[in-house]
């Protein structure tokens, strides 16, 4: 789904503080999760991928995983809070450490995506809870549109 990016090693130290969260959390952390884990918080920036992705990339490391395995993982994961599934565009669900809370933007035309601070829609958020009485959860979908080498 996104363009892949340098091929640096994840940061050791985030990927041992989220397994240790795992731990914490009464998650067992079995080599196929921190492999996941590891591919999640991937390169400078933190991946956004889908769970085929994910399995790919998963079994460069380890070739006996199966795509069953590291979906039940992510949900498992996902359920111990440390994982979320996001939408982006029309294709499967994509996937992230669901420490990094920030909403997304995604372009119609070229399917950029650009991340912007949880912050930017809590004054609207506070809004629509008040006036509709409706909680929004805007880290599910990504707000679609044109970037602006799209819209010109
Ligand atoms: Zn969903
Ligand atoms: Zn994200
Ligand atoms: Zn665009």
């Amino acid at each position: 789904v996104e363009r892949a990016r340098s091929s640096a090693q994840p940061p050791a130290h985030r990927v041992d503080d989220v397994v240790a969260g795992i731990r914490a959390a009464g998650g067992r952390a079995t080599p196929a999760r921190r492999a996941i884990v590891e591919v999640l918080v991937g390169g400078p920036h933190h991946q956004h991928l889908t769970a085929e992705e994910v399995t790919e990339r998963v079994q460069a490391v380890l070739p006996d995983v199966a795509l069953s395995t590291v979906y039940r993982s992510m949900e498992a994961l996902e359920e111990l809070g440390f994982v979320e599934h996001l939408h982006i565009g029309h294709g499967p669900a994509v996937y992230h450490l669901a420490a990094e809370q920030h909403l997304h933007l995604v372009c119609e035309s070229c399917g950029a995506v650009t991340e912007l601070p949880q912050s930017t829609l809590d004054a609207i958020g506070e809004e629509i809870r008040h006036r509709h009485r409706f909680r929004i959860e805007p880290r599910h979908f990504a707000l679609s549109g044109l970037c602006e080498e799209c819209g010109e």
